[in-house]
């Protein structure tokens, strides 16, 4: 997944490259390394380790002046994370130099060919192949850089997003994408490169998001050239304005990414509703669903994919459009999706969401249904990821970015655009009356409010968290709307404090995990005063009488759970359709907590990245 920064332009490059690779850390961080030109020679430096572990090396290693230099910061796919792993990659002549975020998928034959060439490989990974084929087209073909990584890639399978130059022509960097994303920053008389737009935030609002096939030739003092990677035709590159500030992507004095991303949750909720929801109107406008308004009603079914929390999402989404709306709804894992030859038809609608809009197997997912000619919708929260851009339509979440590995502020914005989508086609179906569209609609207004009011459980999370801090497996259990929400409670806390945990339906504890209970285990079990509650009340009698402590999410006023929970936090009264948005904001604190306490680390959590653009 990794992520990639270069610069070239009249500045110091490695502050950039480096305060960049520290932005991007959260698609990958087991290495880091960067190249830099200084006019005459490559420096490079890389390690295993964090950003800050490069910097502390190249301290004593490399001085670091130079207008172009070119940065990575790796999530290993090919070769364990060490040194020699880490990119940048020098070809075999020393010439050129490349960083890369992606899989060679032929990078075997390729390599065994270049072998039997004379090449010698110092690394496991599928870069240090693609890096060698270029140099070998180079010299074979006698062309230029930008000539031979095209001639390269035609020849590659595979993902990847790559910069890559040459110290006998160190003006210009080439840069190519293909399901990794890319994105060139232009300033004055100067070009940042990135994986997102946030290295380059402070210094231009301008970006040139190369698509997929595409590559561009960055010469230092030129306009940007873009082509096709197949046919080599010129593309006229787009250039725009982004949106993004640099407090949007700073801590802003919470201690971790993950908090404060947890307590932008009331504005985050507030933006996705916001232009979108008139309440007092009785309005829902979504240009993306009211263009589209009839192949929605008329679907035969929704199709949802996703990953991780995304598909936790998509399960809330389930109950809550089949409930509204009388139309049928399937959840899929994107992965397994793609791969298992599913039936999908014409009169399919299919809601692909992802929080950066770059995963990898949802992309495919989207790519085959598109291909059976399916409508496809994308929920995604990065604005012009590159699922956004290859849905037929969709809904920007507006959470802002999301930069803390585990979601949070994804997670609820996902559920309240889904929420927003199933109301307005309820509406246009007739299947909810006037006055369930209505209350839907003044409750919704009222939820930023109520997940403000949530959050002041911190303190009493924060006990509950050391208490059980210790543990070492934890169940969560929950019913209808909420038993996706103890899905994604159990997946944070694995997550970030590594912590083994299980989501299941409240009554199918009886058909297994019961028998995990003994007085060592915590159950947190969401236990809303509506849908199910004498049932659920009953599943907690039964894990009291196993001697299994309790952790209840309850609603405001609750009077019997407290008397049998161990331990209960209130959310505020709201309707049972809206009560996840509500039901997991305790659950992130939980895991947040517990992570602090047993001091790992929350916003980079190990063998994890946030964006996963490898299938
Ligand atoms: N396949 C490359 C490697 O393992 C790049 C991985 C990535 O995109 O993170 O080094």
């Amino acid at each position: 997944m990794c992520g990639i920064v270069g610069y070239i332009g009249h500045r110091e490059a490695y502050p950039v490259v480096l305060k960049g690779l520290k932005r991007l850390e959260y698609r990958g961080y087991d290495s880091a390394g960067v190249a830099i030109y200084d006019g005459k020679n490559i420096k490079l430096s890389k390690t295993k380790g964090k950003v800050v572990d490069l910097e502390n090396r190249i301290k004593d290693e490399i001085s670091v002046d130079g207008t172009l230099a070119i940065g990575h910061t790796r999530w290993a796919t090919h070769g364990e994370p060490n040194d020699v792993n880490s990119h940048p990659h020098y070809s075999n002549s020393g010439e050129l130099v490349i960083i890369h975020n992606g899989i060679i998928e032929n990078y075997e034959p390729l390599k065994q060919e270049l072998i039997n060439r004379g090449y010698v490989f110092h690394s496991d990974t599928d870069t240090e192949v693609l890096v060698n084929l270029i140099e070998d087209v180079k010299k074979n073909e006698d062309v230029k850089l930008g000539k031979a990584v095209q001639i390269a890639l035609n020849q590659v399978v595979g993902a990847y997003a790559i910069a890559v130059f040459d110290q006998k022509k160190p003006d210009e960097i080439v840069v190519a994408r293909l399901g990794s994303p890319l994105v060139i920053g232009v300033g004055e008389d100067e070009f940042f490169i990135a994986s997102d737009a946030s290295p380059f935030i402070e210094y231009t609002n301008n970006a040139i998001y190369l698509e997929d096939e595409e590559m561009a030739i960055v010469r230092r003092g030129k306009k940007v050239k873009v082509r096709k990677i197949k046919d080599d035709s010129l593309v006229d590159p787009y250039v725009q304005e982004l949106q993004l500030n640099l407090e949007q992507i700073e801590k802003g004095g919470y201690d971790h990414f993950m908090l404060k991303e947890i307590y932008e949750q009331p504005r985050a909720i507030l933006d996705t509703f916001r232009g979108r929801m008139l309440a007092n109107e009785g309005i829902i406008r979504m240009a993306g669903v009211d263009d589209n308004i009839e192949k929605f009603v008329n679907a035969n079914r929704i199709l949802i994919v996703a990953c991780g929390t995304s598909w936790h999402a998509g399960l809330v989404a389930e109950y809550v459009f089949e409930n509204l709306t009388r139309i049928p709804v399937e959840v899929e894992y994107a992965s397994e999706f793609r791969y298992r030859n599913p039936i999908i038809t014409e009169n399919d609608v299919v809601i692909a969401i992802s929080q950066s809009g770059e995963t990898a197997d949802t992309m495919a997912a989207i790519k085959l249904a598109k291909s059976k000619g399916a409508f496809v919708f994308g929920v995604c929260n990065v604005v012009g990821s590159s699922i956004s851009r290859e849905t037929d339509a969709g809904a920007y979440t507006h959470a802002g970015p999301e930069i803390g590995v585990a979601s949070t502020k994804a997670f609820t914005t996902q559920i309240t655009v889904l929420t927003l989508i199933a109301l307005k086609l309820a509406q246009k179906k007739g299947t909810i009356s006037k006055s369930e569209f209505h209350q839907y609609l003044s409750e919704m207004d009222a939820i930023p409010a109520k997940v403000e009011k949530t959050l002041e459980s911190a303190n009493h999370v924060k006990t509950i968290a050391d208490i059980y801090k210790d543990a070492t497996n934890f169940l969560y259990l929950g019913r209808g709307y909420n038993f996706p929400v103890a899905l994604e409670g159990a997946l944070k806390l694995k997550e970030i404090s590594y912590i083994h945990a299980e989501g299941y339906p409240a009554a199918e504890m009886k058909h297994g995990p019961i028998a995990l209970i003994d007085e060592q285990m915590p159950v947190v079990v969401i236990a809303t005063r509506k849908g199910h509650y004498e049932k659920v009340v009953s599943n907690i009698q039964e894990i009291k009488s196993r001697k299994g402590k309790i952790i209840a999410v309850v609603m405001q006023g609750d009077k019997s759970i407290k008397k049998i929970a161990d331990y209960v936090i209130e959310i505020p009264e709201t309707l049972e359709l809206l009560t996840p948005l509500l039901t997991t904001i305790p659950l992130q604190l939980l895991s947040y907590y517990i992570a602090v306490m047993r001091d790992c680390n929350v916003d980079q959590p190990r063998n994890l990245a946030k964006s996963v653009t490898v299938e």
